[in-house]
């Protein structure tokens, strides 16, 4: 090995050097990536497991760099959060989403929910409410079809504010759900505090159904838990049927995933 030591580090440093330059890059062009119509939506169904009927899609979204192609959201959500961007392009994804769910409503489809990914950030920010409202009085979407999909750490940031902006969320007629659930540091306690309409069960916990008792276990106890507290649950990242046959058994409400559908733009959904 001490031979290609040498040719070893060219590699790895020039990987390295890619690597910061790409980072470099995303920082970069994430500055006029909004203006210049760059971002794009794909929504994925969450499915009744009882019926199969389709009762929310989940807005995911891409960018559609001019130099990398698309972009997955796990490479510059977290550099916009830091940036404080998330602002505006949650705002961005937010009208999109809302306005989308309406046109399928005026298509006639039997209506279903649109669920939206909020970061921390956005809902710190003192307009966020306001923003919801406004966005729902723009699209003419009813309040009742807009989910928001929060994670787990909004639950560990004591924080009375925050409380509070869930609150007037739901009275305005917003759902709210806890996303990732069971990754984060949770403490049962949390769940107290606020009463959220649906927990959703992370990927990994599903992933390891199928092979892992332990798997079966979480899953089957975060089922029983949120029923306990009136809430309902979905399970994400359901690739195969053994997964499915065990969270009907167990009683989960809903799922999400490649078994039912990747994540697409919304002309390739075919709607019933
Ligand atoms: P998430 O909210 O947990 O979304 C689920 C992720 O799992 C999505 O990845 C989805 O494409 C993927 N997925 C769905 N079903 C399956 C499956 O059966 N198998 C596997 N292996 N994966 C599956 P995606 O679209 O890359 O999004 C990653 C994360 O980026 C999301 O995780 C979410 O936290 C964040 N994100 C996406 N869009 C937004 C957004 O508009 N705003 C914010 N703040 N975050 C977003
Ligand atoms: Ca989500
Ligand atoms: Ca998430
Ligand atoms: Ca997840």
């Amino acid at each position: 090995t001490k031979k290609y030591g040498k040719n070893n580090y060219t590699v790895y440093s020039r990987e390295l050097d890619t690597n910061t330059a790409y980072k470099l890059s995303i920082e970069r062009d994430l500055k006029t990536a909004i203006h210049q119509e760059q971002f794009t939506l794909h929504y994925q169904p969450i499915k009744s497991i009882k019926t199969g009927e389709l009762s929310a899609m989940e807005a995911l979204i891409r960018w559609n760099h001019p130099v990398h192609g698309l972009i997955p959201p796990d490479h510059f959500i977290p550099v916009s959060e830091e940036s404080g961007q998330i602002v505006s392009i949650g705002k961005w994804v937010l009208r999109e989403s809302c306005k989308q769910n309406k046109l399928w409503q005026d298509l006639g489809h039997r209506p279903f929910k649109i669920a939206v990914n909020i970061s921390t950030i956005q809902l710190k920010h003192q307009n966020f409410v306001f923003i919801v409202k406004e966005i729902l009085n723009e699209t003419g979407l009813d309040p009742k079809w807009l989910e928001l999909e929060v994670t787990e750490s909004i639950l560990m940031e004591d924080n009375e504010i925050l409380k509070g902006v869930l609150i007037e969320l739901k009275d305005i007629g917003v759902s709210i759900s806890i996303d990732d659930f069971g990754t984060g540091y949770t403490s049962l306690s949390y769940l107290r505090q606020f009463s959220f309409d649906r927990v959703k069960i992370d990927r990994s916990f599903i992933k390891d159904i199928s092979h892992d008792l332990n798997g079966k276990a979480i899953t089957s106890t975060i089922i029983s838990l949120a029923h306990k507290l009136k809430m309902g649950v979905i399970a994400e990242g359901i690739e195969d049927e053994i997964q499915l046959a065990f969270l009907k058994e167990e009683d989960c409400d809903e799922g999400q995933g490649y078994y039912f559908s990747r994540p697409l733009p919304a002309e390739m959904h075919k709607i019933p």
